[in-house]
């Protein structure tokens, strides 16, 4: 198989399933800019991709794609505002079809993820959109190692200056994820 056709950057979906191949591989967690970046972002992700060609009933070969990517990726919790690792392990299937038309209509309803079969696949951008996707709405500890409630009680009478410190959180959690 040429080298083209398995750089990960612009994979050749249609030559690869018919092999059916199997890549692996990783990248840093700082390539990915649509990821939050936070100071310690120094991980890596963990891909593996198995390539193969389905038949379905009465229809043409499709190729499909089987994705697992696992990372740990650093987060500020919403409520302490600390960094912590959030480990991320995803397993997803694509399914590629002629045009975009067939595939917004047959990913309504399907399971897997059907995409229009690109010219070629740029691997990265797939593993960013599946790890944007995994992450949590809100990150949060389970239990804050230390937590500010504590912190602001010790700071203010309680129900008469506790506003400030209370508005000053969502600033502080926007810097946090901003800050690189
Ligand atoms: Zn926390």
């Amino acid at each position: 198989m040429s080298g083209l056709a398995t750089d990960p950057r612009r994979l050749d979906v249609t030559a690869l399933a018919a092999a059916d191949a199997k890549l692996d591989g990783n990248w840093p967690l700082s390539s990915f800019k649509r990821l939050p970046q936070g100071q310690s972002q120094t991980g890596h992700a963990d891909w593996l991709v198995q390539a193969s060609l389905r038949r379905p009933a009465g229809g043409a070969a499709e190729p499909w794609l089987a994705l697992t990517v696992s990372a740990r990726v650093q987060l500020a919790c919403q409520r302490c505002l600390q960094d912590f690792d959030v480990p991320l392990r995803i397993g997803a299937s694509f399914r590629f079809v002629a045009d975009e038309t067939l595939a917004a209509a047959l990913d309504a309803e399907a399971e897997e993820d059907v995409l229009p079969l690109p010219q070629r696949l740029d691997l990265h951008e797939l593993v960013e959109d599946e790890l944007l996707l995994a992450l949590p709405l809100v990150p949060m500890h389970e239990i804050c190692p230390q937590p500010l409630l504590a912190a602001d009680r010790l700071a203010g009478t309680p129900g008469s200056t506790d506003a400030e410190p209370a508005r000053a959180h969502p600033f502080a959690a926007l810097k946090a994820l901003k800050r690189h």
